[in-house]
């Protein structure tokens, strides 16, 4: 009956073991052989024809023990996927069940290639992953299969038939979506484009894909660690040693190749040629002296890399997914680099920066959904919110000092200093993360520029006060227009003319030049901060692309925002009033090619989204709506976090 033998996989730390048949995997091999692979390739699939024995005499036995997935890698580390971590542990555990069962009185043939997957799929120890892995049903994808041909007869419970090649995973398309090189479809992977297998072959490797390559050394678990079906996995913290190990400036010098044998086998030359990738990719200049003593090596692979790492450093242009289109790079350029950028590292705080008509608060409102979808705790500061503790507490920012003094500046400046560094100190102990928009650049059009204080000053304030904000892991978003003036007169329409006074001072030849000057400043800021930092430009109005590389730096799995068909927006429209003795607010409510828009005397048209039955959330603003139609009556019930007289309180109708 073989029991034996699954009982010795069992002890040995696998979970599951199960017995197949010896036919061939024709399936597995017709589709290998169909991609372009395939005229390189000639692999026996027959295990009969690959161990002489007849098929009636053949048992696979396929155990699978679980990997489990690696939390992130320290910065400045290297990294190492969690099934490589496993190497040695599974060369042993494979050598321990082989003499198990040769001990057991069993044949067995050593050194053939099976198909460890189709194998496992066989013997229905999971299913049929897109993104080309097993998927078993409590450790998802991260397993290790080891499969043994046994010189036995098959028990009647093995399975023999050939697996499905469809996609039994829910094929959500997570993976697709999250592959660097695009090496996944809806047909499966391209395994020509995997990153994966690269790392051993490095020169055959596109020169396109050297800055795709992140930080890997070995391994890439991106379509493993967005699939929801690892989702509930627990991620450990890889063994402290190995850290040491992987820090970069390392493995670039003396990779100590024998004491990362513990864990996996690495080739010297592999590795520096990873690590220089690495180090490009993610900012350290500090290391190009260690790069540029790889540069001649007789390795001519490594010596390409190497020269490519160099150059990409020097100049520091598209750097892990972050793109510095030339606008923003042209200003960067003239005088301080973006030096440093890990999008892995998990932020306690999230600004959202730029100018006013940029995205910030709608881009601020879809972080904080985005972190709801992904059931992770945070809060949502909306720049105008009451009570705000930059902007609004203990009597408001900026008003402890005389702006038109250097004494009156730098009382505010200490005083926004305590006001962050008590904020800090409230997100810590609430370990809670926290998305703001505003509060941050805004500073120099509302304060510095009417006070006059010069440039080097203002740079000088948003360092310290960048430093301070880094110790909450900021993480800073920069949201910005090359066309100034298109962008606040595009903003004009949509917020109204009270809106458009406040800015222009009612000039009608208002020429924008003080706002082009705040923009570029305030991006040679962000490009001064050290720490985690994205800035796209948002004049393409391509959201959906925005928020999907805001979620890969923050980390997050990117969920679209979906809302509710309004089927009769007319029924929600009109005039709405509440009064009591002391005072009367309003809100006025439209309806526009079938959409609905909240219109405030001091802004026009702000989208009202339904998000449940009668409810309302409105775009960019943190407030709910919340409809009730009693009789031939209708309120709305305003809730939320806003500075405006409606919150907390219930409107009635008095007119359509
Ligand atoms: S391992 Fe990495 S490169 Fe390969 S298919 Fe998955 S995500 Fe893409
Ligand atoms: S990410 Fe989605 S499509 Fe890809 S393997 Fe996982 S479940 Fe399948």
């Amino acid at each position: 009956m073989q029991s034996n033998i699954r009982d010795a996989a069992i002890n040995l730390g696998n979970i599951d073991a199960r017995p197949v048949t010896g036919h061939p995997f024709k399936v597995w091999h017709d589709r290998l052989m169909s991609g372009d692979l395939g005229k390189w390739l000639s692999i026996e699939h027959d295990p009969a024809k690959l161990s002489g024995w007849p098929l009636d005499e053949i048992t696979i036995w396929v155990a699978v023990a679980p990997t489990p997935p690696i939390a992130d890698w320290p910065d400045g580390c290297g990294e190492i996927g969690s099934f490589y971590m496993c190497s040695k542990q599974r060369k042993e555990r494979r050598v321990a069940w082989e003499k198990a069962v040769v001990d057991l009185g069993y044949e067995i043939k050593r050194g053939v290639t099976l198909p460890e997957r189709a194998a496992a799929i066989r013997a229905g120890l999971g299913v049929h992953g897109l993104n080309g892995l097993m998927i078993t049903p409590d450790d998802g994808s991260f397993v290790d299969i080891t499969v043994l041909m046994v010189h036995a007869a098959p028990p009647p419970d093995a399975r023999g038939f050939e697996y499905d090649l469809s996609p039994g995973c829910g094929n959500c398309g997570d993976c697709i979506k999250a592959c660097p090189t695009g090496a996944i479809s809806e047909n499966g992977v391209d395994t020509q484009k995997c990153l994966r297998n690269f790392m051993n072959a490095q020169q055959f490797m596109p020169e396109e894909y050297y800055s795709k390559m992140g930080r890997r050394i070995l391994g890439c678990e991106t379509c493993q660690i967005v699939c929801p079906k690892n989702a509930a996995l627990k991620r450990e913290q890889p063994p402290a040693e190995m850290t040491e190990y992987m820090k970069l400036e390392n493995l670039l010098t003396e990779p100590d190749i024998e004491s990362i044998a513990k864990y996996i086998a690495l080739d010297e030359n592999q590795t520096k040629m990873q690590a220089a990738f690495a180090a490009a990719n993610t900012g350290r200049k500090n290391l190009l002296p260690l790069i540029e003593k790889l540069v001649g090596n007789e390795n001519k692979t490594l010596d390409k890399i190497a020269r490519w790492a160099v150059d990409y450093l020097r100049e520091v242009r598209f750097i892990n997914g972050v793109y510095y289109d030339e606008y923003i790079f042209s200003i960067l350029k003239r005088e301080y680099k973006m030096n440093y950028i890990n999008p892995s590292a998990k932020p306690k705080l999230i600004i959202v920066a730029g100018m006013s008509g940029t995205g910030k608060s709608t881009t601020a409102q879809n972080i904080s959904y985005q972190y709801r979808m992904n059931g992770i705790e945070h809060e949502w500061y909306h720049e105008e919110m009451e009570e705000h503790p930059i902007r609004w507490a203990n009597g408001g920012e900026f008003t402890v000092g005389d702006l038109n003094t250097e004494d009156g500046i730098k009382l505010n400046i200490a005083d926004i200093y305590t006001r962050w560094k008590t904020l800090i100190e409230y997100i810590k102990s609430k370990n809670n993360i926290l998305v703001m928009d505003g509060c941050f650049d805004q500073n120099i059009i509302r304060y510095f520029y009417p006070g006059n204080y010069p440039n080097e000053k203002i740079i000088e304030f948003y360092d310290g006060l960048l430093e301070i904000l880094q110790s909450a892991n900021l993480h800073l978003i920069h949201l910005y227009t090359p066309d100034v003036a298109a962008n606040y007169k595009k903003a004009f329409k949509v917020r109204g003319k009270k809106w458009e006074h406040i800015i222009t001072d009612g000039k009608k030849d208002y020429d924008f030049a003080d706002m082009i000057k705040y923009q570029e400043l305030a991006l040679k800021i962000t490009g001064r901060y050290s720490g985690n930092k994205l800035c796209i430009d948002t004049s393409g109005d391509d959201w959906e692309t925005y928020m999907k590389e805001i979620c890969r730096f923050l980390d997050l799995q990117y969920y679209d925002k979906q809302y509710l068909f309004v089927a009769n927006p007319e029924k929600y429209t009109g005039y709405f009033e509440y009064k009591d003795d002391k005072i009367t607010e309003s809100v006025n409510i439209i309806c526009e090619d079938g959409e609905l828009f909240c219109n405030p005397d001091w802004f026009t048209h702000i989208k009202m989204n339904e998000i449940g039955e009668n409810k309302f959330e409105l775009s960019a603003f943190p407030m709910i709506f919340e409809y009730q139609f009693i009789d031939n009556d209708v309120y709305i019930t305003v809730s939320g976090n806003y500075d405006w007289g409606i919150v907390g309180k219930t409107l009635k109708r008095i007119n359509k």
